[in-house]
């Protein structure tokens, strides 16, 4: 029997998704729009984010911001373009990352480790400095931030990513416990391997380490994904801050 999509209700509600142009981004800015919210997509690959809005126009209200997170401007540049064009920004997922070169720490090329630092762990938080103040005002936010789960267990010759994620998960709870007595939610999510660009950064000996480490022996769609995005961004989550919502077919139980 097929799987039935639970129904969530975010009409009214204006989303960010940095890295929306391809692979989880993609699915997520797809069931947003499919939940009603309004949508942002922020990348840096401006063809593909062309190609991704042309094929979710039918969906609902989306529309693309060229930008890298890697710099504070742009971050601030996009949210005012953003805001401006569609309103206060209610949601925001952090989900734009790279996974740069593989090499042990030893041989790891310090403007790489730079570089990944910059995007996946430094945009992360120009992204939700920009976006925080607005949802103090208005009294609602979600964030979600996407981690992985190398940044709980750390991978082999992976060193600048891991470390990059697992500051993402200590920013989340970080920013989760400033923001509890207001309606802003903020959690993280850590996906084990899904199939998509990003995994052409890594050698397959990488590739099969991580997928020989998930009991259940499989990527995760896209579309999982998706799905519990959706709810840590629903107004129903509003309890849970700071947490790590698990994503691994059962590999980090923790
Ligand atoms: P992807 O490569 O398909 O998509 C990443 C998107 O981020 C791309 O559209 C890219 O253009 C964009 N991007 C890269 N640098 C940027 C920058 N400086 N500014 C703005 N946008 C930028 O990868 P994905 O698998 O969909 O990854 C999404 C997130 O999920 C990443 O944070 C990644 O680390 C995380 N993740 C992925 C996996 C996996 O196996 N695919 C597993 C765990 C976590």
């Amino acid at each position: 029997m097929s799987r039935r999509n639970n129904v969530i209700d975010l009409s009214g509600r204006v989303a960010v998704v940095t890295g929306g142009a391809q692979g989880i981004g993609l699915a997520v800015a797809r069931r947003l729009l499919a939940s009603g919210a309004k949508v942002a997509i922020w990348d840096i690959d401006e063809a593909e984010m062309a190609r991704a809005v042309q094929a979710l126009s039918s969906l609902g209200d989306v529309k693309g911001f060229r930008c890298d997170q890697s710099a504070i401007e742009a971050v601030d540049e996009a949210a005012s373009a953003t805001e401006r064009a569609l309103g206060g920004l209610d949601l925001l997922v952090n989900n734009a990352g790279i996974a740069g070169p593989a090499a042990p720490v030893v041989d790891y090329d310090p403007a790489a480790w730079r570089q990944i630092v910059d995007i996946d762990l430094n945009g992360v938080f120009y992204c939700c400095r920009r976006l925080v103040r607005g949802m103090i005002e208005r009294n609602y936010g979600r964030i979600v931030n996407v981690s992985s789960v190398a940044g709980k267990e750390g991978n082999p010759n992976a060193a600048a990513y891991s470390a990059a994620k697992a500051g993402v998960l200590a920013l989340t709870k970080s920013l989760g416990k400033e923001l509890a007595g207001h309606d802003i939610a903020v959690n993280a999510l850590t996906p084990s391997p899904a199939r998509t660009r990003i995994l052409e950064q890594l050698t397959e000996a990488q590739v099969a380490y991580m997928l020989g480490k998930v009991p259940r022996a499989r990527f995760v769609e896209v579309d999982e994904a998706a799905a519990m995005v959706v709810f840590m961004l629903s107004d129903e989550n509003a309890f849970t801050t700071g947490a790590t919502f698990d994503l691994s077919g059962g590999r980090t139980t923790y």
